[in-house]
């Protein structure tokens, strides 16, 4: 399986192995890699990942796109990312909260974010990728996170030989409990610094790195190279194909549904990673009906689902799910990519960049919305589900959970689909305890981390996670903020 770039319009498209795209990052024309084709699943397969367990199912998938890795490694990289002493509650489990909505919660990890799943094992595909490639200059890792990724990277990349990890976090942008995840980061080789703006601030700042040669040659002269963390990067996605084939199995094992039966599926979407990599799942063969994107305050996905315009010159909202909080949904171009072609993909991003919006050709729409459904949720709206949950489901869900699960119900209401719903349980709610809190009526008596996450557990009855508590006596290491421009400049001192 070779990759291609999103933005490549050549006759002979450049193409690279899997292990040197995971390498690579992003594409020398600063497109997203992209497998060559997708491959399909035959109703052997499904007989045969029913049978077995997460870690299996993973190397079974990602077998299928990284064709030049070796099987037996890549079932061993998955069994140490998948265990039960990194994921005690089950990497993926999937609980019924009612009305047929099941809530796939994928946040039972080291940081108690969905981004475990990847970031547990990209390192490892990445250290593979590093031999495989015979290369000798050491990785350094750029990450912009608006919260999530960057601590989930810390964790997955800490201590890993021949690799570096740099994180940026927008200044305001993530919540207390968030900024003392990542300030407290042990590891020889992290570095996490603060940038004054917002998240699409930091990721321009690290995208504009990327792309600049004379940093580049800059890093080359001092024995190193850059790559990305970011869900851009293919070795972030591919692992996320996985638990919706998962979730999927598990649904017909305890015979919920049978083999075959479609169902929804709705993801708490940022970066538009993680409702990428069901639509993914979707092509391979995964009977998914609707994948309805669910979003916050900052609506530009649902706007351009219903319109066909992208534009992200508008307002920018701080909400209390500020892992949605962008504007420039990244993996969108891997979609429009694959409904619309490169010449199209390359079109739509330079309008992206000169002027902040692009309107899609209406044929390319048409097919986008056979899948998708766009639904957002206000703050007032976003609080009220999570109250409604914990009374009515006796499910305390997070902040972004939240955000899915009142555009699933919007969708349920507003055309009558009430085919069995796989909802993305994106965060453990002890991350957002304060904004949880409040939405349950609570007035929490301070702001200390440690005793909102004693009330919250009062109130719910459910345990602390281990690294969040053990977060709270950790010293903090890292302090500096620094302008965007000035971002270069913290990663060569
Ligand atoms: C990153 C994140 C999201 C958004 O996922 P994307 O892949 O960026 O769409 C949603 N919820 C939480 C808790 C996250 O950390």
């Amino acid at each position: 399986m070779k990759y291609l770039s999103t933005r490549d319009t050549q006759k002979t498209p450049f193409t690279v192995s899997s292990a040197d795209a995971i390498k690579r990052g992003l594409a020398p024309d600063r497109g997203l890699f992209m497998p060559e084709s997708i491959p399909t699943l035959t109703s052997e397969d499904f007989a045969s990942l029913l049978t077995m367990r997460y870690e299996e199912r993973a190397a079974d998938i990602l077998a299928r796109f990284l064709t030049d890795y070796d099987k037996n490694l890549l079932l061993a990289d998955c069994t140490a990312a998948y265990a039960a002493d990194r994921f005690p509650g089950g990497a993926a489990p999937v609980v019924h909260i009612g009305d047929n909505i099941h809530s796939l919660e994928l946040w039972h990890g080291p940081t108690c974010a969905f981004k475990d799943m990847a970031l547990q094992i990209m390192p490892r595909l990445l250290s593979r990728a590093l031999t495989m490639t015979g290369e000798k200059r050491l990785a350094h890792i750029l990450v912009a996170t608006s919260g999530d990724t960057g601590k989930a990277a810390l964790e997955g990349y800490r201590d890993v030989d021949g690799v570096k990890i740099t994180v940026f976090y927008p200044v305001d942008g993530v919540s207390p409990m968030q900024k003392r995840q990542m300030t407290t980061q042990r590891g020889e080789n992290v570095n996490v610094c603060a940038v004054y703006g917002n998240f699409d601030d930091a990721q321009s700042g690290v995208k504009s790195i990327f792309a600049d040669k004379q940093l580049a040659e800059r890093a080359e002269e001092n024995g190193f190279f850059f790559s990305s963390a970011n869900s851009i990067n293919w070795g972030r996605l591919a692992p996320q194909i996985v638990y919706y084939i998962s979730a999927y199995c598990d649904l017909v094992n305890n015979k919920t549904i049978t083999m075959g039966d479609t169902v929804n599926v709705c993801v708490p979407t940022g970066n538009f990673g993680n409702i990428f990599a069901a639509y993914i799942a979707r092509e391979m063969g995964l009977p998914l009906g609707k994948l309805i994107c669910a979003s916050n305050a900052n609506c530009v996905l649902t706007d351009f689902i219903r319109t066909g315009v992208y534009d992200r010159t508008r307002p920018f909202y701080k909400t209390m799910s500020p892992s949605m909080d962008i504007l420039i949904s990244s993996n969108l171009e891997r979609l429009l990519f694959l409904l619309g072609g490169s010449e199209m993909t390359a079109d739509c991003m330079a309008q992206l960049s000169e002027s902040g919006k692009y309107t899609a050709p209406a044929s390319v729409m048409e097919k986008l919305r056979d899948v998708f459904a766009g639904y957002y949720c206000t703050e007032e709206e976003t609080a009220s589900v999570i109250r409604a949950s914990f009374t009515g489901r006796k499910y305390l869900c997070d902040t972004h959970t939240a955000v899915g699960l009142g555009a699933a119900e919007k969708y349920r209401q507003e055309t009558g689909d009430d085919r069995p719903i796989i909802l993305a349980s994106t965060a453990s709610p002890y991350k957002f305890p304060a904004d949880v809190l409040k939405s349950l009526g609570e007035t929490p008596a301070s702001e200390d981390p440690a005793e909102l996450l004693n009330a919250l557990h009062n109130i719910s009855g459910t345990a602390i996670p281990e690294p969040l508590a053990q977060t709270l006596t950790l010293p903090v290491r890292f302090t500096q903020t620094v302008a965007p421009a000035d971002m270069a400049k913290v990663i060569f001192e």
